[in-house]
């Protein structure tokens, strides 16, 4: 029953008009008739004319605990009244309390923090520490990943969309172990193999490291083929190599089951790199690593000027207490089971529906227009989501073709949010 305060700020067409001049056609052009968002309370965004949206996409899977949680709006006040910056060169409280809490929620040895601004950061910076380390340059990611856009990351990206040509050296991409596309179907053994093949054709024997994604996010919620990651753990080990876990989508509880997604697959990384649901929209990132790993960045004096700041951390320790406060990883876990069973319900409805898969509140539906054939839906998958703006739901949507929907709400997301996702699709 939340209404917000009156907006009277220019309309979406006067914004549109301006934005000819002043900023890039490739940014608001997720709908035909682009949204304006001026409010957000919890699972719900209100454009202009005050009209309320079910956000099922959560700022890309950012909005963790809910849009403008009080526990989290109230921590960064408090904390900007206060101190707003200094430097991660002088000791700061807000800082070394979200470290602790942060190394408390990861297994073995993964203790020492690093702190960045986004995703990509945390990915280059990832990479960069295995280079340090086990003075190798190559390193191997998957066919179909998304690491982010800085020079490093794309290159460990693997979607035509996202290479831009520019210099991205030293990766190689391994077959992509997806359940549903994969030429091995759901044996995450054998894709494992591809690795093997890799490391010995394609590098010198060593490597730096193995990075990939949980379940795929941007690459359309795909979650690994079971037995994949011990497999492949087990041969970049035996080459010398550091394996990365990108939780940058798939942590943070949002896969309902487990706090991180890497847990899924029963492994344990050297590196953990993390953002979005962090800090629940605020710009924060993490590497979370061992302290023989971190040794290599302490020998070197790693600074980044941001991140770390004492806001975005006082955000981010306030994400961790709601999660728990809220049991918001058991709630993922629920929902996104009875979500992901009216889903598929849907699916035995709709020719059109491929598949349905993810974990928690990580959920995609791949639309084909052809099932035996996989004939990717892309202009239908547009189609759709138009027509779910129209009825007040907002998902996502990605897959190399771009023709999968990802839902991935705030995970305070309930039963009956989960029946007007799919009623909305269901028309
Ligand atoms: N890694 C994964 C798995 C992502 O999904 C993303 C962004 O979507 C990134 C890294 C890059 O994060 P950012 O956009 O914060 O740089």
């Amino acid at each position: 029953d939340y209404s917000p305060p009156p907006y009277n700020g220019p309309s979406a067409d006067e914004i549109l008009a301006k934005r000819k001049d002043f900023l890039s056609p490739s940014v608001c052009n997720y709908y035909q008739k682009p949204l304006l968002v001026v409010d957000g309370k919890m699972q719900y965004l209100f454009d202009d004319k005050g009209r309320r949206y079910l956000d099922a996409f959560g700022g890309i899977a950012t909005v963790s605990c809910g849009h403008c949680h009080p526990d989290i709006v109230n921590a960064i006040v408090n904390q900007t009244k206060r101190l707003q910056h200094s430097t991660v060169l002088y000791l700061n409280q807000a800082v070394s309390d979200f470290a602790e809490a942060l190394a408390s929620k990861l297994p073995g040895n993964l203790k020492v923090v690093f702190f960045t601004n986004s995703g990509t950061e945390a990915n280059e910076l990832a990479m960069m520490m295995a280079r340090l380390y086990t003075g190798c340059h190559d390193i191997i990611s998957l066919r179909n990943a998304y690491h982010g856009n800085a020079a490093g990351t794309m290159g460990a990206t693997a979607q035509s969309i996202w290479k831009f040509n520019v210099i991205q050296s030293g990766v190689h991409h391994a077959l992509n172990p997806d359940p549903y596309r994969g030429i091995f179907g759901a044996d995450g053994e054998k894709y494992a193999k591809d690795v093997e093949n890799l490391i010995e054709f394609g590098t010198s024997g060593q490597v730096a490291a193995f990075i990939s994604e949980a379940i795929q996010g941007v690459g359309g919620i795909v979650e690994l083929a079971p037995g994949y990651l011990p497999a492949v753990y087990k041969s970049i080990k035996k080459a010398g190599g550091l394996c990365i876990a990108d939780e940058v989508q798939s942590g943070l509880a949002r896969t309902g089951s487990f706090f991180w997604g890497f847990e899924s697959q029963g492994v344990v990384p050297d590196i953990v790199t993390m953002a979005k649901g962090i800090g629940n929209g605020i710009p924060l990132g993490a590497v979370v690593t061992t302290p023989e790993i971190a040794e290599v960045l302490t020998r070197r004096s790693y600074f980044n000027t941001f991140g770390g700041n004492p806001v975005c951390t006082a955000a981010g320790l306030a994400v961790l207490r709601v999660i728990e406060k809220e049991k918001l990883q058991e709630n993922a876990h629920v929902v996104g089971t009875y979500l992901k069973d009216r889903l598929i319900a849907l699916k035995d409805k709709y020719e059109i529906i491929g598949d349905v898969r993810g974990r928690g509140l990580m959920l995609g539906v791949e639309l084909v227009t052809d099932r035996e054939l996989k004939t990717p839906a892309k202009a239908e998958t547009l189609h759709v989501m138009d027509h779910m703006k129209d009825l007040g739901v907002l998902i996502g949507k990605g897959g190399s073709y771009g023709n999968v929907f990802r839902i991935t709400p705030p995970l305070c997301f309930t039963k009956e949010d989960a029946d007007f996702v799919v009623d909305a699709m269901d028309y």
